[in-house]
């Protein structure tokens, strides 16, 4: 048995105080410290739930000195359970780096589930939710969140962001300029009073903010592209060249002529038949 202590993950509402599991608050009532990325925040819910314990900081701009001084608490036996602002650590914030220091270390870490805004957002959204991806954050500089935007542009799955209110806009016209129009749904304010799912397209999301002020937090999820749009996209890639010159591709790859000829008929979405009666005309 190890003596060393047990980092747990609780997650803590995202707005709606009824989320909080049973299991959860048991955990908050057991450990020894409670790790917390914004401890005033944390405070109110443990007052609310009536629990008291030792609070430490640990946020994106002190996780260096403190994710040191969690481990070394954690290795002398203490059980610390770190929760976020709200939703899930781990999940676009700082605990994805004391897990990875905690697990070099030989520490376990227990994750205790609840809510997280992707999850909720996605699942009431409309969109495809059997296979999706999660993108938390765009980048701030907008060259480098278009590049992030054109790596993700020929994504089938759905897609799911979260973003500050006051960078909406920015993000939107990006995601319209990189992806084109797509269906989003908008999911603000998840688990609250004001909460609201607005179901437009990447342009109508444009107009309509640009004529009322984002409020609130917001998770994005945006439809992936359609496979046939993917295929004609292939499709008109290859009509720009001829088909010589793309049968002449593959067999500078060392294909003999029958193969070239079937990725050449795949590629262009013809038979085998038209590019090789299409050849031997010339
Ligand atoms: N760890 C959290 C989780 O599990 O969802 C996410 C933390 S991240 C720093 C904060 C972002 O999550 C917000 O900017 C927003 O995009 C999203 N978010 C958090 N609470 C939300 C809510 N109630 N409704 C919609 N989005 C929310």
């Amino acid at each position: 048995m190890s003596d060393k202590g047990i980092l747990y993950l609780v997650a803590t509402p995202i707005g709606n105080l009824e989320d909080m599991t049973l299991r959860a608050i048991r955990v908050l009532n057991q450990v020894d410290i409670i790790a917390a990325e914004d401890t005033r925040q944390t405070l109110k819910l443990l007052n609310h739930l009536e629990i008291k314990k030792p609070l430490i900081s640990y946020y994106e701009h002190n996780k260096i000195t403190k994710g040191n001084y969690i481990i070394d608490q954690l290795l002398s036996g203490k059980e610390i359970a770190l929760v976020s602002d709200a939703g899930t650590p781990g999940i676009s914030d700082p605990g994805e780096d004391l897990v990875k220091l905690a697990i070099e270390n030989g520490i376990n870490v227990t994750p205790i589930p609840g809510p997280v805004a992707a999850i909720a957002g996605i699942i009431a959204s409309g969109l495809c939710s059997g296979r999706f991806v999660f993108e938390g954050f765009l980048p701030m500089n907008k060259k480098v969140r278009k590049e992030r935007l054109s790596q993700i542009k020929s994504e089938i799955r759905t897609m799911v962001f979260y973003e500050a209110p006051h960078k909406l806009i920015y993000s939107l016209n990006d995601m319209y300029e990189v992806l084109g129009d797509r269906n989003i749904v908008l999911a603000r304010e998840l688990t609250k009073k004001f909460e609201e799912f607005i179901r437009l397209t990447l342009k109508e999301a444009i107009e309509y903010y640009t004529l009322k002020a984002p409020k609130g937090e917001y998770v994005l999820i945006i439809e992936g592209v359609k496979e046939e749009i993917l295929e004609e996209e292939k499709i008109e890639k290859w009509n720009t060249i001829s088909l010589e010159e793309h049968l002449q591709i593959y067999l500078d790859m060392e294909m003999t002529k029958k193969e070239a000829i079937i990725k050449v008929a795949s590629d262009r979405g013809l038979s085998k038949r038209d590019v090789y009666n299409s050849i031997m005309k010339k």
